[in-house]
Formats: structure tokens, C-alpha cells, sequence
């Protein structure tokens, strides 16, 4: 047996293969689309079409409407893994525009050169329109080499149609196709180039789904917001030489429980998701807020001194007053009581700033609520101040 024909039997393994690992993957949720096992399972039965033809008009045929199904497939898996938009309508009324030239070439013409020219094309355009409106979305280093195999995919098949359509003689037989030359680069390019592209969208999606598990250890759903674990690994991976001089706040809901009590638990739940909202909007932009847990927020402000912090606080506490909620058809408002301690390395630590925090705002709501307590430097917790406008 030749080594081209030991070749043949390679890609549809292969793929076959990789196939059956993202279709696990699929079920157990770490690939979020059957797109990827899809287009690798149609790319080894194309392969395999080659290997055991059944009548040239046939296989010509088929393996048009397989490939351009695979590449479908491939775009569609990448789309969504950036979350690009779809272009369902686009990409679906390329394909039917392609199918109806797959016929002519291969019913009509009974060209191979055109059935493997429009293929190659109508391959290569889906799978660009993926990576053009993915390219901008590629923040990570993993999906920069996703979209350079899938750009190494495009790069071979483009290359291929040109030179096989214009600088190649070969026959234009569609009976001639399992012995061309055509048949064999592909199966050789197929092996070594275009094999990075699933190891990469194994790696590209399997890092995703890491970021997907950490984002839901580390986020309240509730909120959107870090939880309280959330909240020290982005404060480690913000400040990776240590933490740095600033303040933290701690915000706590008025009478919350007058709130559940009055409206249910779940208008209850609604509020505190809009009070996250707005403590991202207001604070976000300065520092890392979080959900400590109940009706209880922080937030770590980073080279903010109490008095800097205590201004953005009090606009915060302030914008929160002035809102009308919405409950059950009822309007009313919400106040809240806000406690402000520094955080300064080396003098102490996260956890004593927010207890300290903590205490200051125990005072604002001793002092009457609806209102932002700064405590003084570390261990004098009687001179705190109130700024209430
Ligand atoms: P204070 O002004 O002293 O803070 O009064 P409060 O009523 O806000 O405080 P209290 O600690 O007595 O009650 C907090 C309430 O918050 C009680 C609890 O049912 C409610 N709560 C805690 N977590 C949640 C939640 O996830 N959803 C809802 N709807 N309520 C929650
Ligand atoms: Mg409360
Ligand atoms: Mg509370």
C-alpha cells in the first residue's frame, strides 16, 4: 500500500475522532454549541466519501453540500463563541445561492474544476465572515490562535482553489477526483495546517468554559456583582504586588426588611439587583464593588482617600434616595446608610478596613440612617465624622 494511500484514511479518523470528543464536550456543557462536533463529524464524512466514492456526479454532489454544511458549521461555532452576531439570514442565503450553483456546475457543466472552485470559494467565505466579525472580539491570547488557525484554514483553502484552477493542468473529470492531485493536497494540508484548528478551538473553548465556572463561583447571580470570594480574587489580580492605599465603603439597606415584608421576597430581590446596577454604574468606573451578602455591599476604592470616597458615596447614597421605586404598582423610596474606613498596606488589612467599615456604619445607622460615616485612622474609632448633605 502507497503512503497516498494511507493518507486517505487519515483526515476521516481524525476528524471522526475530534468529533466524538467535542461532542462529549457538548454534553457535558463545557462546548456550549454542537456546532464544533458537527462540522468536525461532516468534515470526516466528506474525507470518507473521498476514500469509498459511489459515482462521480454523486460524490461530487454530496460532498459539496457536506463541505459547505461543515463550514456552516465551523462559522456558526465560532460566532458564537465570540458572541458576534449570528448572520443566520446572511450565511443561510449564501448557502441556498451555493447549492443552486453546486447543481449547474455539477449537473450541467459536469465540471470538476468549477464543482471544486465554487466549493473552496463558498468554504472560504463563510468561514471568513466568521473570522472578520470575530477579530475584533479577540481579547484573550487563546482566541487570537483560534482565529489565526481559522485565518490558516481560509489561507489554505483559497490558496488551493487558485492554484489548482488556474496555474494546475489536471483533468476535468468529476470521475477523476479520488486519483487528482487536488484530492491528495488536501488530504496533506488537511493533516498537518488545518489540524491546528480544532486543538485550537479545544483549548479556545476549554479556557472559556474555565472563565464561565470561575465567573459563577465568583459573581452573586443575583447582582451581576463579585460575591464576597469574587471580590478578594479581583482585588489579587487587580493589585498583584499587594494592595494598594485607598478606602473602602460598606453600604447597607434601610430597613430592607420592611421592604420584603411590604412587597415579597421577590420585589425584594429586584431591588437589590437595581441597587447593584447603580453601585457598578457609580462605582465601577473607580474601583471593585461587590455583594458582601443579605442587603449588604463594599466597595474597594483604590488611591481614594475616606474624604475622596465619601463624595462619591454620598452621591451615590443620594442618587439611591431620590429614586422612586416601583413596587407593585406602589412608589416609594429607599435609603441607605453607608460606613467608610482606609485602607492603608501595611497598617492594616483588607478584612480589618471593611470591619472598620462596619462599624462606621453601625454608627450611621445609630445616628439615624440615610447617611455616610467616615471612621478616623486605625484604632480610634470614636472620632468618626458624618457627612450628611
Ligand atoms: P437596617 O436598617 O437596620 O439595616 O434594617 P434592615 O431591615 O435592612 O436589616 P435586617 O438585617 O433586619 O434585615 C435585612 C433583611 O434583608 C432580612 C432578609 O430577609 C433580607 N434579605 C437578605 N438577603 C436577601 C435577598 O437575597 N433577597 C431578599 N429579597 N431579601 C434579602
Ligand atoms: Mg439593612
Ligand atoms: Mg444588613
Amino acid at each position: 500500500m502507497g503512503t497516498s494511500n494511507i493518507i486517505v484514511y487519515v483526515p476521516p479518523v481524525i476528524f471522526g475522532m475530534v468529533a466524538i470528543i467535542f461532542l462529549q464536550l457538548w454534553r457535558s456543557g463545557i462546548a456550549t454549541t454542537w456546532h464544533w462536533s458537527a462540522g468536525f463529524a461532516l468534515t470526516a464524512s466528506g474525507f470518507l466519501l473521498s476514500t469509498f466514492p459511489v459515482g462521480p456526479q454523486f460524490d461530487a454532489f454530496v460532498s459539496g453540500v457536506i463541505f459547505i454544511a461543515a463550514a456552516y458549521c465551523y462559522s456558526s461555532a465560532v460566532l458564537e463563541h465570540f458572541e458576534a452576531p449570528p448572520w443566520h439570514r446572511t450565511r443561510r442565503l449564501f448557502c441556498a445561492v451555493y447549492l443552486l450553483l453546486l447543481i449547474h456546475t455539477v449537473f450541467i457543466m459536469q465540471s470538476l474544476r468549477y464543482q471544486l472552485l465554487l466549493t473552496d470559494v463558498g468554504f472560504a467565505c463563510l468561514v471568513a465572515l466568521a473570522l472578520g466579525a470575530s477579530l475584533p472580539r479577540a481579547s484573550r491570547g487563546i482566541d487570537r490562535i483560534l482565529l489565526a488557525s481559522v485565518g490558516l484554514v481560509f489561507a489554505d483553502t483559497m490558496v488551493r482553489a487558485v492554484v489548482f484552477f488556474f496555474f494546475v493542468d489536471q483533468s476535468d473529470d468529476l470521475a477523476d477526483f479520488v486519483t487528482s492531485t487536488y484530492n491528495l493536497s488536501v488530504h496533506v494540508t488537511t493533516i498537518t495546517l488545518c489540524l491546528t484548528f480544532p486543538f485550537a478551538a479545544l483549548a479556545a473553548i476549554g479556557s472559556a468554559a474555565i472563565e464561565r465556572h470561575r465567573d459563577a463561583a465568583e459573581r452573586d447571580p443575583l447582582t451581576g456583582l463579585f460575591n464576597r470570594r469574587g471580590f478578594d480574587a479581583a482585588i489579587d489580580r487587580a493589585f498583584p504586588a499587594g494592595i494598594s492605599l485607598g478606602s473602602v465603603i460598606v453600604c447597607d439597606i434601610d430597613h430592607f426588611k420592611a421592604i420584603n415584608d411590604a412587597y415579597g421576597h421577590a420585589a425584594g430581590d429586584e431591588v437589590l439587583a437595581q441597587l447593584g446596577r447603580q453601585l457598578q454604574q457609580a462605582i465601577g468606573a473607580h474601583g471593585i464593588p461587590a455583594r458582601l451578602g443579605g442587603e449588604e455591599f463594599v466597595a474597594y476604592l483604590p488611591h481614594h482617600a475616606p474624604q475622596e470616597a465619601a463624595q462619591l458615596a454620598e452621591t451615590f447614597r443620594m442618587g439611591v434616595a431620590n429614586r422612586i421605586l416601583n413596587l407593585r404598582g406602589t412608589s416609594r423610596t429607599m435609603t441607605l446608610s453607608l460606613g467608610i474606613a482606609p485602607l492603608e498596606p501595611g497598617r492594616n488589612t483588607l478584612q480589618t478596613a471593611i470591619d472598620r467599615a462596619d462599624e462606621a456604619l453601625y454608627r450611621a445607622k445609630a445616628a439615624g440612617r440615610n447617611r455616610t460615616t467616615i471612621a478616623t485612622p486605625a484604632g480610634d474609632i470614636e472620632g468618626e465624622k458624618t457627612a450628611r448633605r
